[in-house]
């Protein structure tokens, strides 16, 4: 077995403390990654206050972490897809059954049988947990594992694993490009990738932020327009103009005033999971055409299409660098929406 150093959290409300475990020896497929940077997604915060109890309860000690890169040390005698010293991503999930309809197609993450998640998961033998990246290694299957370009940025390329495909994924599914207004709600580690992302596909985008004081960021991150969203008659001229609005809002909140701001046969997606449910009232979205429509992550293919995506136009994500001990207040600062707009942890 592999020692590891990693950072889990005991129970619900308890703070981070280093947490010593083991990872299965590397089998013919496997690779060992020595993990360099671990950026922190909201869905950790969630997950590390058991915020998705109803749905996706939480098991404790948890060590969250699913925006993984590192360099792999070691590999099993079949692989071939990586080489010692090569530069490899970790994303939501490690493995699943390979066999089922979706996996056939390409989207593991719906997995038939379960994908095995990257952490707050059990591995297809059924009895061993996973736990995530806030950790210094990793052992996973070669085809579950992504390949990143050798750049000096690394930091920023962390983040895609988790909010560059969720992000990337939706935006291709609805065709946005040239000539295509699309608006992002929440301008948080998901939502800035949504506009780098957006932009570089070719649409016309639009910030919907609770945030005065990201009003310039906004604009250096590429986005055409921005509104405030606290005075809801920002909203109002707005109406029917959009193709698409991604949300990417991790709290409670209201879908209704976005999607009226859908012109006919647009699309809202979700994405941002709050705690509490939203009621949408069917004649919203018969009149208009309108799609509601949500996105998880994305498979291995996309996720490997929206690395080289993101090599090609130079996109990463703008972060800040912490050291693990900073991680609670890091957690604190990201519920504040006081984050610009990725904390990723430096691991080595
Ligand atoms: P984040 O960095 O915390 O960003 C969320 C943003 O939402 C904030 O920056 C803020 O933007 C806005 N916001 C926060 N509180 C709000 C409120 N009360 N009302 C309105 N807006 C508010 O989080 P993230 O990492 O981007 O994740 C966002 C959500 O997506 C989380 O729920 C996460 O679990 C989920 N997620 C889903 C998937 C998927 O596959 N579907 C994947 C990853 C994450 P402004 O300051 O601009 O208002
Ligand atoms: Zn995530």
């Amino acid at each position: 077995m592999i020692e590891t150093k990693g950072y889990a959290v005991r129970e619900a409300g308890s703070d981070f403390a280093p947490f010593n475990f083991e990872r299965r020896d590397i089998g013919p497929n496997d690779i060992l990654i020595e993990i360099v940077y671990a950026g922190i997604c909201h869905s950790d915060i969630h997950q590390a206050k058991d915020e998705w109890h109803d749905t996706m309860p939480t098991t404790y000690p948890l060590v969250p972490g699913h925006e993984i890169v590192g360099r792999v040390s070691q590999i099993g005698s079949d692989v071939t897809k990586f080489k010692v010293g090569d530069i490899a991503g970790i994303g939501c999930f490690v493995d699943s059954c390979r066999e089922c309809v979706n996996c056939s197609r390409g989207l593991q993450q719906f997995c038939v049988q379960g994908a095995v998640f990257t952490y707050n998961g059990v591995e297809r033998d059924g009895v061993t947990r996973t736990y995530g990246g806030y950790s210094n290694k990793y052992v996973i299957d070669e085809s579950y594992a992504l390949k990143v370009k050798p750049m000096d940025d690394l930091k920023g390329v962390a983040p895609l694993l988790c909010a560059g495909i969720t992000t990337y994924s939706p935006l291709k599914r609805f065709n946005v490009g040239p000539g295509k207004k699309v608006g992002i709600v929440g301008l948080g580690g998901l939502g800035h990738m949504g506009v780098k992302i957006a932009k570089a596909m070719g649409a016309d985008v639009t910030i919907f932020s609770t945030s005065e004081s990201k009003a310039a960021d906004a604009k250096s991150l590429g986005a055409d327009h921005f509104v405030v969203t606290k005075d809801p008659a920002n909203l109002t001229p707005l109406t029917g103009t959009f193709d698409m609005i991604l949300d990417t809002v991790s709290a409670d909140h209201d879908v209704n005033p976005y999607i009226a701001l859908l012109g006919v046969g647009g699309a809202m997606v979700v994405v941002g999971v709050p705690e509490k449910a939203n009621t949408v009232h069917s004649l919203s979205l018969i009149f208009g055409n309108k799609v509601l429509a949500g996105s998880l992550i994305g498979g291995i293919p996309e996720t490997q299409e929206m690395l080289d995506f993101c090599a090609e136009h130079n996109i990463v994500s703008d972060v800040e660098v912490i050291s693990p001990d900073y991680i609670p207040e890091a957690y604190d600062r990201t519920v504040k929406s006081d984050v610009r707009y990725r904390f990723v942890i430096d691991m080595a």
